[in-house]
């Protein structure tokens, strides 16, 4: 282990403040964040925590940087700010985990706890990690698959289905992986978006004495399906229409009754007698019934399917 931990103080740290958490009277040791927060700490805990810190504190014995007789200890790198030690140090106490929420708040202890070879915190850290896929599901591909981990990758993956692709956000973390990568989950997405379409299209389970777009309106148009020769209602083929385009930016039960594609078939129903006051409430009870047909049997299978077929790194 290099002496890089043992270092001078510049002038400019002469006014640290504390960590409110870790300040302990009974510390032997003084750990500094790159933003010159000192954390009163154990050296027993830390090392028995992370063979690096026994290593470094073997190393600091001699230390001449000293607050109230207890060395100082400084973090030398940017990302190991007083956030990221207080989560460090939060996995390494019998004290409460560290609230990490997001991939940006989790990422950087991550890359402290495999720095510091802190295996359970790194063990701790992944396991949160499909939890946080579900929120922020491109963002935690990219980590997970940086890190070569399959499970949280794939799951990440499968989770990304359910939002629009692009997102429209920075995902600075997409800077962790291959441009290879990133196309092997474009790719994935639209194998499973030709795959769930299919399986909504099939329409084979409705009674079509049930429906009435399926019915011949004796005031809007009737339109032939060219596929099987049967009359439709031009407004549910709108409808149609509408829907297998947004299951392109999300496969989501959810978008099939999204405002964007359920109004333009309600409204085209409108100009009929008939068809216009029930026209919304049977495209709604028709869709969650296709889907959830759909759902129930068959699109987590596919997906599922299409998981444990693709190779992301
Ligand atoms: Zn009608």
């Amino acid at each position: 282990m290099s002496h890089q931990w043992i270092v001078d103080l510049d002038e400019d740290d002469a006014f640290p403040s504390n960590s409110p958490v870790f300040n302990y009277p009974t510390a032997d040791v003084i750990i500094r964040s790159s933003d010159n927060v000192h954390f009163r700490v154990h050296k027993i805990i830390l090392s028995l925590a992370s063979p690096v810190f026994a290593d470094m504190f073997d190393l600091g014995k001699d230390c001449d940087q000293q607050v109230d007789g207890l060395p100082i200890i400084p973090m030398l790198e940017d990302f190991e700010t007083a956030k990221v030690i207080e989560a460090l140090f939060r996995l390494s106490y019998p004290i409460a985990d560290p609230p990490l929420d997001t991939v940006a708040d989790w990422y950087p202890v991550l890359r402290g706890a495999k720095k510091y070879m802190m295996e359970e915190a790194v063990k701790s850290l992944q396991s949160k990690l499909t939890g946080l896929s579900i929120k922020e599901p491109v963002r935690a591909f990219a980590v997970a698959a940086s890190l070569q981990l399959e499970k949280e990758t794939k799951d990440a993956a499968k989770h990304s289905l359910r939002l629009p692709f692009p997102s429209g956000r920075d995902e600075v973390e997409l800077e962790l992986i291959s441009g290879r990568t990133y196309q092997r989950l474009l790719e994935f997405r639209n194998r499973c978006t030709v795959r769930v379409r299919n399986l909504t299209r099939d329409d084979s389970w409705v009674d079509r004495r049930t429906w009435p777009f399926f019915q011949r309106c004796p005031h809007c148009g009737q339109v032939v399906n060219e596929s099987d020769n049967r009359l439709v209602a031009s407004w549910w083929r709108e409808y149609m229409m509408l829907s297998e385009s947004a299951l392109e930016r999300s496969i989501s039960e959810a978008v099939a009754l999204a405002d964007d594609v359920l109004w333009p078939p309600t409204s085209m129903a409108a100009v009929c007698s008939q068809c216009k006051t029930s026209a919304l409430t049977d495209l709604k009870r028709f869709s969650i019934k296709r889907f959830r047909r759909a759902w129930a049997t068959q699109v987590d299978l596919v997906i599922s399917e299409e998981v444990a077929n693709t190779t992301f790194f």
